[in-house]
């Protein structure tokens, strides 16, 4: 289940490693009041074989059942367990931007709640980290559990984005990766809003590594990504990393404006030749509207761009804390105590 890829790309560092380093373990929960439970007690077994030390920073993302009330009784019960509370429902990339903020260790976890990112993994992960990897990231080399449709379209999405982004987001990989507290200081100093986390991974770089896995299905509850937030969530990506979509459109209008150049030398041609041909309703209105179109869609795009820059310049922080429970307690990170 966790051999390693072949997609190493450079060879490790030699790096000394603290000998029981302090491991933070961040997790994003949003409506998951099914799944903590088990979740956690898969988790407490991996702390509990030992090696290192650990420390689970989850993330109440505003859920609206009793996530919270669970989250919080955990942090009385557990002193490793920190509860960070949003004051709403941000998304899960700002629940994960605010897990990196508060993590503490020497190493930082970031897997869903829902199991579908295996715990077991977590040992060979600090094993490749000891062995001088920056970041080691879990791919699933069997997405069984997935829906074909999911597959499909998360399949032809990384492929689109590899093609027209300076940054390579390695396939079939999702978030569940360990970072080394370097490569957590780097994501921390990037600013921006529109947060799409795999592309702020791949972005900074350094030493990575994969172990592959197979994703199981979820444990408890349902997905909390539809069409429409996978949809949005796509165009994120693409918009925050690639400057393809607006770039592309001089290449269009050049070729339309050749062609246009081409046909109207024949249309002058021929009525030089047979005199005026006052018939051409249908072609007319066909360019009318196919032109009409294109002009729509290049501004809907430029939209998506400026909509994008608005929400940058206006500079609202990405998630607002409502309460923190357990560990160090409502010791805010660094960056917002600075503020
Ligand atoms: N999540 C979150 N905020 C949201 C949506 C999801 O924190 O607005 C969390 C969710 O609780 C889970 C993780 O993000 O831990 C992945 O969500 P999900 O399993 O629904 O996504 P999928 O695995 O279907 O892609
Ligand atoms: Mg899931």
């Amino acid at each position: 289940m966790s051999d390693v890829t072949d997609i190493e790309r450079r060879p490790a560092r030699n790096v000394a490693r603290p000998d029981t380093p302090l491991i933070s373990i961040v997790a994003p929960c949003y409506n998951e009041a099914d799944a903590i439970a088990p979740f956690v007690a898969a988790v407490m077994d991996i702390i509990k074989a030992g090696g290192a030390r650990y420390e689970l920073v989850l993330v109440d993302d505003g859920s609206s059942d009793d996530t919270r009330m669970q989250l919080s009784a955990l942090a009385d019960r557990h002193s490793e367990i920190r509860v960070i509370a949003f004051s709403r429902n941000f998304g899960k990339e700002a629940a994960l931007t605010a897990g990196l903020d508060y993590a503490e260790g020497d190493a930082v976890v970031v897997m869903d709640v829902d199991l579908q990112d295996p715990p077991e993994l977590i040992p060979d992960f600090i094993e490749k980290w000891r062995g001088g990897y920056d970041v080691v990231y879990a791919t699933r080399d069997d997405r069984g559990a997935d829906t074909f449709a999911k597959r499909f379209t998360a399949g032809g999405f990384y492929r689109l984005f590899n093609k027209i982004s300076a940054v390579k987001i390695p396939e079939n990989t999702g978030d569940y990766r360990l970072m080394d507290r370097r490569v957590v200081e780097t994501i921390k100093t990037l600013p921006e809003r529109s947060r799409f986390m795999k592309g702020l991974f791949a972005w900074v770089g350094f030493k990575s590594i994969g172990v592959a896995y197979a994703r199981p299905a979820r444990t408890a509850g349902e997905t909390k990504f539809n069409f429409w937030r996978l949809w949005n969530f796509a165009i994120d990506g693409i918009a925050s990393f690639s400057t393809a979509p607006l770039r592309v459109w001089s290449y269009i209008g050049s070729v339309i404006a050749l062609l246009s150049v081409l046909y109207a030398s024949v249309i002058i041609i021929r009525t030089l030749f047979t005199g005026v041909d006052v018939p051409g309703y249908a072609s007319l209105l066909t360019f009318i509207l196919f032109f009409g179109s294109v002009q729509m869609i290049s501004v809907g795009i430029l939209g998506e761009y400026i909509a994008r820059l608005f929400v940058e310049v206006k500079g609202r922080p990405i998630y607002i804390v409502d309460e923190v429970y357990g560990g160090a307690g409502a010791k805010p990170p660094a960056k917002a105590a600075a503020e």
